[in-house]
């Protein structure tokens, strides 16, 4: 059992390498996104608050997020965790590290999937996913083989998410070179890094991900 952080820019294929890791090794992903686009729908005036924050492309402060990780890594790893999207700034890198030792967990690789961020543009503004299976395509190389329809649990909830336009990527770049990009030093100080092509492939993504991952 591994537990494992994906790193990478809005658009690097987190989430995509996520679910087949899920899907492949009974893994448990944790993507703070979903769970804050869930707590957007409540109504409730934190939910209303973290919408305008995400909608702009900026971070929502680092209390909520890590109180959201919090209440999840005490419950099951099934075959490890897979932090997707979290940590994004370095307190709540530290404060990922202090919650582990708390559980008496390890935190075992840190990967960096590396892309470069004129492909993240048509990446984004082309993505839809599957809202009850999560899974991720895109308009030009990864449709649905029936329009409408998700390939893997045949639901017609196909969603495109409010932030996924030029403007807000423009912003989240910005906070994601400011200040989630100094994450690379910090795991790599740790002797935890290790980094992927992430403009590969799916597959070969996902082989290049699966060898980390059996090395650790
Ligand atoms: P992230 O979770 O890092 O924001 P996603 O996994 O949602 O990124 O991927 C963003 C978009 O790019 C999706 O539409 C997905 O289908 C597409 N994508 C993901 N990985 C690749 C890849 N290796 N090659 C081409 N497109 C990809
Ligand atoms: P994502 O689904 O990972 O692309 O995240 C979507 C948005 O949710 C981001 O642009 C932020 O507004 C917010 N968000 C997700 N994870 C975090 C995090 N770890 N820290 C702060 N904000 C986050």
């Amino acid at each position: 059992m591994v537990n494992i952080i994906l790193l990478g820019p809005p658009g690097a294929g987190k989430g995509t390498q996520a679910k087949r890791l899920v899907d492949g090794r009974g893994m448990v992903q944790l993507s703070t996104g979903d769970m804050l686009r869930e707590a957007k729908t409540s109504g409730t005036e934190m939910g209303n608050r973290v919408a305008e924050v995400m909608a702009k492309g900026q971070l929502v402060t680092d209390d909520i997020v890590i109180g959201l990780i919090e209440e999840k890594i005490t419950g099951n790893s099934g075959g490890g965790f897979i932090f997707d999207g979290f940590p994004r700034t370095l307190p709540q890198a530290d404060a990922l590290g202090r919650l582990m030792e708390k559980t008496g967990q390890s935190l075992d690789a840190v990967i960096e999937m590396r892309v470069d961020d004129a492909a993240l543009v048509a990446r984004i503004t082309g993505r839809f996913t599957c809202g009850q299976c999560g899974e991720v395509y895109h308009d030009q190389t990864r449709p649905t083989k029936v329009a409408g329809t998700c390939d893997a649990c045949g639901s017609h909830d196909l969603r495109r998410r409010a932030d996924d336009n030029e403007d807000a990527l423009k912003q989240r770049l910005l906070e994601y070179y400011k200040k989630t990009s100094p994450l690379i030093g910090y795991y790599y100080a740790k002797g935890m890094l290790a980094d992927v092509d992430g403009l590969a492939q799916v597959d070969a993504v996902g082989v290049a991900i699966a060898k980390v991952l059996d090395k650790s």
